[in-house]
């Protein structure tokens, strides 16, 4: 096969070579464990705390609220879950929305057979949270509100720093998931009030397996991990030396160039979506046009099935999601393209394309080509589409 364009950032991102560079030598020479007392072991407890440091300054936040875990789902489960734990006596309510990843919703889902009461925030056509209805469903026993930053199918940013505001109001816990929200868009977690956060590595072409989760000083959580006494006997275990490292040395190049990469991302983004909409027929964007992930483009094409369409762009080496749930086995739609009100047939045909620092207008020329090549394809095999266009010429 040709040249591979790999579309499908949301998924994961390449690693940078810089990364993989910094991380090496902590698999060799500086092997040691940090815990341990002799010089080359030690070392690495200082590199730990300085990339602790690092990522603190990009939320403006201090470095001790910084715990390292082994990515998002950890982090989102440790968050969920310690609140629930700590905070009982107080409250079994928690509130998060229908757009989360499985990271939460199945988080909420447990504590739900466990007694505690979960309401699940509808959102509107774009993807975004109703503050009214927020406001409504908080009770005297709410102890957290869970919302995520920015939706990893269709991009939609939510109104975080609304968000904070209500919850800190009510004197309510706020989280949000922030994986793929974290090195696309600034985030201070004073401006917003946020409480807790959840972000992963390998989303912003650091590692996989190593993520953070910030924690605001003076709250009570539960330890996640019980064991040794690091991450300030919260969350046991030897460190990913190499995985710390090679995430503080990503979140370092994603801040560096974060306004430029963001300006080009929504350039080539909004590029590919213009053309798509004009060039080829019966197609909707979902996601929110504005407050939207620089990187990403989420649509549905009618009279399409989105697997079919992922196949024979693969065909192409072009790799993309339908952002639904199909790939898992499952034949259900997505979730979240449910929850923006969109019927089964429209949900099935969706494409996500999630762009990263490396692709450039060459590629997406290319991917628009092929894109309606295949939907043209594919709509001449359908009979759905042959009754719709017969029906139109009468
Ligand atoms: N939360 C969101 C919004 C995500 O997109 C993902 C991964 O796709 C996760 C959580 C899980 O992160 P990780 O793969 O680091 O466990």
């Amino acid at each position: 096969m040709e040249k591979v364009i790999y579309l499908d950032h949301a998924a994961t991102t390449p690693t940078r070579k810089e990364v993989a560079d910094a991380m090496y030598p902590y698999f060799t020479d500086k092997f040691g464990n940090p815990s341990s007392i002799y010089g080359i072991a030690a070392q690495n407890k200082n590199i730990i705390n300085q990339v602790r440091e690092t990522i603190a300054k990009t939320l403006n936040a201090k470095s001790e609220e910084i715990y390292f875990t082994a990515g998002g789902t950890e982090s989102d489960n440790w968050a969920i879950k310690a609140t629930a734990e700590a905070y009982k006596q107080k409250g079994n309510h928690i509130i998060t929305t229908k757009i989360e990843h499985h990271a939460v919703l199945h988080t909420c889902q447990y504590l739900e057979k466990n007694g505690f009461e979960i309401t699940y925030l509808d959102v509107d056509e774009s993807g975004k949270i109703k503050l009214e209805q927020l406001q409504k469903a908080i009770r005297p026993t709410t102890i957290l509100i869970s919302i995520m930053f920015a939706n990893n199918e269709i991009g939609t940013i939510e109104p975080i720093k609304e968000i904070g505001k209500i919850a800190k109001t009510h004197g309510i816990l706020f989280h949000t998931d922030a994986v793929q929200a974290y090195g696309q868009v600034p985030i201070d977690v004073e401006e917003y009030q946020i409480d807790m956060l959840s972000a992963s590595g390998h989303k912003l072409n650091g590692p996989k397996g190593i993520g953070f989760l910030y924690i605001r000083r003076g709250l009570k959580l539960s330890s996640f991990i019980h064991g040794g006494a690091q991450e300030r006997r919260r969350r046991a275990g030897t460190e990913n030396v190499p995985g710390i490292v090679g995430l503080g040395k990503a979140v370092e190049m994603a801040f560096a160039d974060m306004k430029e990469r963001a300006e080009r991302e929504t350039q080539l983004r909004d590029y590919l979506m213009n053309r798509i909409m004009a060039e080829v027929p019966y197609v909707r964007v979902n996601g929110d046009r504005v407050n939207r992930l620089p990187n990403n483009v989420n649509m549905s094409f009618q009279f399409i099935e989105g697997e079919s369409l992922l196949i024979m762009l693969d065909m192409k080496g072009i790799c993309a999601s339908s952002g639904s749930a199909c790939t898992s086995g499952s034949l259900d739609p997505s979730h979240v393209l449910l929850a923006i009100g969109l019927p089964h047939e429209i949900a099935h045909g969706s494409l996500r394309i999630t762009l990263g620092f490396e692709n450039t207008k060459e590629e997406i020329d290319f991917t628009i080509d092929a894109i309606k090549e295949i939907v043209e394809k594919l709509r001449n095999m359908s009979p759905l589409y042959e009754d719709f266009i017969k029906e139109k010429k009468r």
